[in-house]
């Protein structure tokens, strides 16, 4: 299981406390994975206090130097500690125009410098209520999965676009259905290594939720926003997670 946090455009420095508690109890659930994803200012920091906790980046640049004034680039994330990146997720689609060609480009750029990846799909209100969510969800991940990435450098993150913030989840049954999908578009992309990429679920996961998301078949763990900003809210979820790995 991997569970990871997504810190978004929040947070000084007074939010390492929160890293800290969170770090604690990574390091008492051994059979977790953890990860934060802070803004770039707090990478290296928080690579100084994290422990077992990976600290990513929440995304690169394509390219991988040059004149793109405010751009990061993946070797960047690398030389201040970081050791993953969060490539296309949805606020990155929908409000930076970041095509699903982008997105696996930035992921390429990523695996080259040595970070693993964390490619992030989903569909829309529009999509899902269309029925066309699954076609949708196929597509990007046709269009920004790295065919260089293993189950060992690549974590495929679903977050619905609409469950993002909202407090709406997926039913378990849809959840499960896009996960099975995502698992066979894997094993076509990839051959057997996609059998082994791990799938998290991403989308208003709460300690509430945690414990029956987290035990749908094929969930490899959860990306977490919200929740993932104070170790009260982000601890449970690890704890979640540590239940349903044993
Ligand atoms: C996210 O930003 O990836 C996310 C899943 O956010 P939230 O948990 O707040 O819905």
């Amino acid at each position: 299981m991997l569970i990871a946090g997504n810190w978004k455009m929040n947070g000084g420095v007074a939010l390492l406390d929160e890293l800290a508690a969170i770090a604690a109890k990574a390091a008492d659930t051994p059979q977790v994975d953890v990860a934060i994803f802070p803004p770039f200012t707090l990478i290296a920091p928080a690579v100084a206090q994290a422990g077992t906790v990976i600290i990513g980046g929440q995304d690169c640049h394509q390219v991988a130097a040059g004149a793109y004034t405010g751009s990061t680039s993946a070797s960047m994330l690398v030389d201040a500690g970081a050791t993953q990146v969060l490539c296309g997720h949805s606020e990155r689609r929908a409000g930076f125009g970041e095509t699903n060609q982008m997105v696996r480009a930035k992921a390429e750029t990523a695996l080259a410098a040595g970070l693993h990846v964390v490619i992030c799909v989903g569909e829309n209100r529009a999509d899902r209520d269309n029925r066309r969510a699954g076609h949708v969800v196929g597509a990007q991940l046709d269009g920004s999965v790295p065919p260089s990435g293993t189950a060992e450098t690549m974590v495929v993150a679903y977050e619905p676009a609409w469950a993002i913030g909202s407090g709406r989840t997926p039913t378990a049954a849809e959840i499960s259905g896009m996960h099975d999908l995502i698992r066979a578009k894997l094993i076509q992309i990839l051959g057997e290594d996609g059998a082994c990429v791990r799938i998290l679920y991403g989308g208003s996961v709460s300690p509430a939720n945690a414990a029956e998301i987290l035990g749908i078949p094929d969930v490899d763990g959860a990306l977490v926003g919200g929740a993932s900003l104070t170790a009260a809210d982000f601890v449970p979820i690890i704890t979640a997670a540590a239940n349903v790995s044993q």
